[in-house]
C-alpha cells in the first residue's frame, strides 16, 4: 500500500489531469443521477470508489476528497489527521512522527504538489491551499455523488469582509509586539500538582523579566494542570500568560468553550497548536482527538475575537479580547514548504508566531529571509525559540526523542568537549539570543528549558535582553491600544 500510495505521488500530474477530466465527465451524469435518486447510485458508487481509491491512494474515505489540493497524497493517512500539514514533528529523511516507517503524508503532498506545478505555472500556495476542517458527517460517504450532483467535495472557507472588523484594547504582549523592541517570552509547565503555589513558584522567577509566560497544554502528550486553569492563575497574580491550547485533547465545541473561558478569566493571549501525539507521552493508550489542526483553530479563533461568531456561524453576546498565535518548526524536513505552512497560518489569523527551539542560525536565517521575501514578518511578530539543557548527553537525547528538534553535530561536540558542560550550554545560548536580536524580522526570543526555570531567568538577564535591560523610554514607549 505504501508503495502503491508513493507511485501516486510520483505520478501526481498525470493523476491530477486525469481527476480533472473524470470530474467533468461524471459531472455530465448530473441529470440521470437526479432522476434515479442519489441515495441508490451511491450505494452502488460508494464501494467502487472505495476500493479504487484505497488501491491507488490508501484512501480512508473521509467524503471530502481533497487529493487534488493535497498533491495526490491523501491526508486521512495523516496520524493527526492533519488538512493543513505538515506538523512540526517531521523526522529527519520527512519521516511521519507518528509513525516513523511511513513518510509524511504533507512531504509527500508538497513533492506531489511540485509535480503537478511544472506542469502549469501556479504557485504551490494555489497548488495546496488552506483546507477546512473535516466534515465528520460525510465519513464513509461517496465525494463523487457530490461531483455528479454539481456539489462541491468540501465546504468553501468563508471570506469575511475587513469592515466588520470588532476592534479591541491590545494586551501588554500585543502591545510590546507592536512596539518593534525586543520582545522575550518564557515557558513554563504547569504542575503536577492541584497547588496553584507550586505554579507561582516557577512563574515567579521571571517577573518583571518577561513579556509573558507561555503555559504549556499538556506538552509530548503529558498529563498536568489545564493550560486554562494556569494560565487563569497567573492572570490573577498580575502575571501576563500566553495560554496554549493544542488540538490533540479537545474537539471544536470544547476547544471555543475554553477559548471564551480564558477570556472570560482576563488571559489576552493564546497559542494554538496541533499538539505533539500522545504515544510519546505518560497516556500513550489515550484516544487522540485532533478534531482540528492549528490551521483551522487559528481561523476558529480569530473569527471569534474579530467576528465575534463561533466556527458554525452562532453568534457570541460578547467575542473574546485575545492576541492570537502559531507556531512554527524552520528546523524540522520539508525546509522548503515550512514558508508556506506559515503563512496559511497567518492568513488564518495569527498575529505571533513562536518557533521551535533554534540551535541551527544558517537553517533560521534561510527561514527569516524566505519571510522577509514575502512580507511575513510584518503581518506577524516571529519571536525564535531558544533553549538550553545541562549536558550534551541531555541535548542528544532531546534531538532524539523530542519530535521536530534538530542540534547540530558542531554544537554537541563545542558542549560535550567543555570542562563545564552546563556553563558552555548556557554560554552557547546566550551567544544564540544577541546573534537573533541581530536578525531583521526576528521580533524576540521565546525561552524554553523543562523544569530549568533558574538557569532561564539567568541567560535572559546576562543576554540583556529582559525587560529589566530596557531603558525606561523603550519598554514604556507609546503604542497603538486598539488593534483592528
Ligand atoms: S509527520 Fe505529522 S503531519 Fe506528517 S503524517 Fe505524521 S503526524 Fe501527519
Amino acid at each position: 500500500m505504501l508503495a502503491l500510495r508513493r507511485w501516486s505521488v510520483r505520478h501526481a500530474r498525470g493523476l491530477n489531469a486525469l481527476y480533472g477530466i473524470a470530474e467533468r465527465v461524471i459531472a455530465l451524469l448530473g441529470p440521470l443521477v437526479k432522476r434515479i435518486g442519489p441515495a441508490r447510485v451511491e450505494a452502488v458508487l460508494h464501494p467502487l470508489e472505495r476500493a479504487t481509491k484505497q488501491l491507488v491512494f490508501d484512501c480512508l474515505m473521509c467524503g471530502q476528497c481533497v487529493l487534488s489540493s493535497t498533491g495526490m497524497a491523501c491526508p486521512t493517512n495523516c496520524a493527526k489527521q492533519m488538512r493543513n500539514g505538515p506538523c512540526g514533528g517531521v523526522r529527519d529523511g520527512g519521516y511521519c512522527e507518528v509513525k516513523p516507517e511511513m513518510r509524511c503524508v504533507w512531504v509527500e503532498a508538497g513533492d506531489g504538489g511540485r509535480r503537478i506545478a511544472a506542469g502549469g505555472a501556479l504557485p504551490l500556495a494555489e497548488i495546496l491551499p488552506a483546507l477546512p476542517p473535516i466534515d465528520h458527517r460525510r465519513s464513509e460517504r461517496s465525494s463523487w455523488i457530490e461531483v455528479m450532483c454539481g456539489k462541491p467535495t468540501v465546504a468553501p472557507i468563508p471570506n469575511f469582509s475587513e469592515d466588520d472588523v470588532i476592534a479591541h484594547p491590545a494586551g501588554s504582549l500585543e502591545r510590546a509586539c507592536h512596539s518593534g523592541r525586543f520582545v522575550v517570552t518564557v515557558e513554563v509547565a504547569p504542575p503536577d500538582s492541584a497547588d496553584p503555589q507550586a505554579l507561582l513558584a516557577r512563574a515567579a522567577k521571571f517577573q518583571g523579566l518577561v513579556d509573558a509566560i507561555n503555559i504549556t497544554d499538556g506538552a509530548g502528550g503529558n498529563c498536568h494542570m489545564s493550560s486554562v486553569a494556569a494560565s487563569a492563575i497567573l492572570t490573577t497574580h498580575g502575571l501576563t500568560p500566553v495560554y496554549q491550547v493544542a488540538c490533540r485533547d479537545r474537539n471544536r465545541i470544547a476547544v471555543q468553550g475554553d477559548i471564551l473561558g480564558a477570556a472570560a478569566l482576563g488571559v489576552q493571549n493564546i497559542l494554538c497548536l496541533t499538539g505533539d501525539d500522545v504515544s510519546q507521552g505518560d497516556h500513550p493508550e489515550a484516544k487522540p482527538v485532533f478534531d482540528l489542526d492549528a490551521v483551522s483553530l487559528l481561523r476558529i479563533a480569530r473569527g471569534m475575537c474579530d467576528r465575534g461568531v463561533y466556527a458554525s456561524g452562532r453568534k457570541l453576546e460578547r467575542a473574546p479580547s485575545l492576541f492570537i498565535g502559531a507556531t512554527a518548526n524552520p528546523f524540522a524536513p520539508p525546509y522548503a514548504e515550512r514558508i508556506l505552512n506559515l503563512e496559511k497560518k497567518i492568513d488564518a489569523g495569527a498575529q505571533f508566531i513562536q518557533t521551535q527551539f533554534c540551535f541551527d542560525l544558517k537553517l533560521l536565517e534561510d527561514f527569516m529571509r524566505e519571510a522577509r521575501r514575502r512580507e511575513l514578518h510584518r503581518r506577524a511578530r516571529i519571536i525564535v525559540g531558544v533553549g538550553t539543557l545541562g549536558s550534551a548527553k541531555a541535548l542528544k537525547w532531546m534531538a532524539t526523542h523530542v519530535p521536530g528538534v534538530h542540534v547540530p553535530e558542531p554544537l554537541l561536540a563545542r558542549i560535550a568537549g567543555a570542562a563545564d558542560q552546563k556553563a558552555e550550554a548556557k554560554r552557547a545560548c546566550i551567544e544564540m539570543i544577541q546573534a537573533l536580536a541581530g536578525i531583521d524580522g526576528v521580533a524576540g526570543v521565546h525561552v524554553m528549558g523543562h523544569k530549568n526555570e533558574d538557569v532561564l531567568a539567568e541567560i535572559i538577564a546576562e543576554a540583556g535582553v529582559g525587560r529589566s535591560a530596557l531603558p525606561l523610554t523603550e519598554a514604556t514607549s507609546p503604542l497603538e491600544e486598539t488593534v483592528a
